[in-house]
């Protein structure tokens, strides 16, 4: 079942720049896409068009048959079924790793206190912090904040997960602990975008690659074909 329609869309900014060309993608229920591509190809603000960070100059995208351009769409609504997990973690640093979890919960769902807190330990401990609940941002790995806030964007229970370039800024030996984390959801059936320059996560995760180039999605095929091909 289609989750996300993406047709002929472009993107261009005030400054001129054709981030986007002509851009059509669909991604299924469950389905797991990498988007793969040199920097400056367009790949984030693609992400970023997907839960309204971005408007865009023409084309559509519906996601779960609701079309974003709609007046009529709520985009707060939306942007709750959208989750996004940025390069750098964005944790709240007066909050510990529980209290960014329950944060949303509360404020956007209206979750009581103990709602939220049992769902925000839960979650961490899904993505293995049971050990870390009480802990501030400045007292965790870069690869156990980036875990909080995968946990921090699962806990607005979203449709769809994106992800750009979550890894990217971590230390080398803490990209595998968050990998493992979004192979798990992967295997769960969560459907995710992922932006990212790890080809194994790609080869061994991904149903599907896209690649882009100056703006233009420029070939899809599945990791099978993709790395036996080359
Ligand atoms: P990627 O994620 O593949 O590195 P981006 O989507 O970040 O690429 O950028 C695509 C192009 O759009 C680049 O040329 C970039 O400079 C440009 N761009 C991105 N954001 C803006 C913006 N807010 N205003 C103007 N140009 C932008
Ligand atoms: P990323 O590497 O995540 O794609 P960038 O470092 O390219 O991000 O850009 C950081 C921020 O600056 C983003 O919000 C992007 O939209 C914006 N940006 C990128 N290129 C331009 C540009 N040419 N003009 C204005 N804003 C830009």
């Amino acid at each position: 079942k289609p989750l996300i329609v993406a047709q002929q869309v472009n993107k261009i900014f005030t400054n001129g720049c054709q981030a986007l060309k002509d851009v059509s993608l669909t991604i299924c229920e469950g389905e797991v896409v990498v988007i793969i591509g040199p920097s400056g190809s367009g790949k984030s603000t693609f992400l970023r068009t997907l839960n309204q960070l971005e408007t865009i100059s023409s084309g559509t995208i519906c996601i779960d048959g609701i079309d974003l351009a709609d007046k009529r769409t709520n985009i707060n609504k939306l942007r709750e079924e959208v989750g996004m997990v940025f390069q750098s973690f964005n944790l709240f640093p007066h909050k510990t790793a529980l209290g960014n979890v329950m944060l949303a919960p509360m404020k956007v769902l209206g979750q009581s206190k103990g709602q939220a807190l049992e769902s925000a330990r839960n979650l961490l401990y899904r993505v293995g912090l049971h050990d870390r609940m009480d802990h501030y941002p400045s007292r965790l790995s870069g690869g156990q904040q980036q875990r909080v806030a995968i946990a921090r964007s699962l806990a607005m229970k979203p449709k769809v997960l994106l992800f750009d370039e979550p890894t990217s800024a971590l230390d080398p030996e803490m990209v595998g602990e968050v990998l493992d984390v979004m192979k798990e959801l992967a295997q769960e059936g969560m459907t995710m975008v992922v932006v990212t320059h790890e080809m194994g996560f790609a080869r061994e995760v991904a149903d599907r690659l896209v690649f882009m180039e100056e703006g233009e999605l420029i070939l899809e095929e599945t990791p099978e074909r993709f790395f036996n091909s080359s």
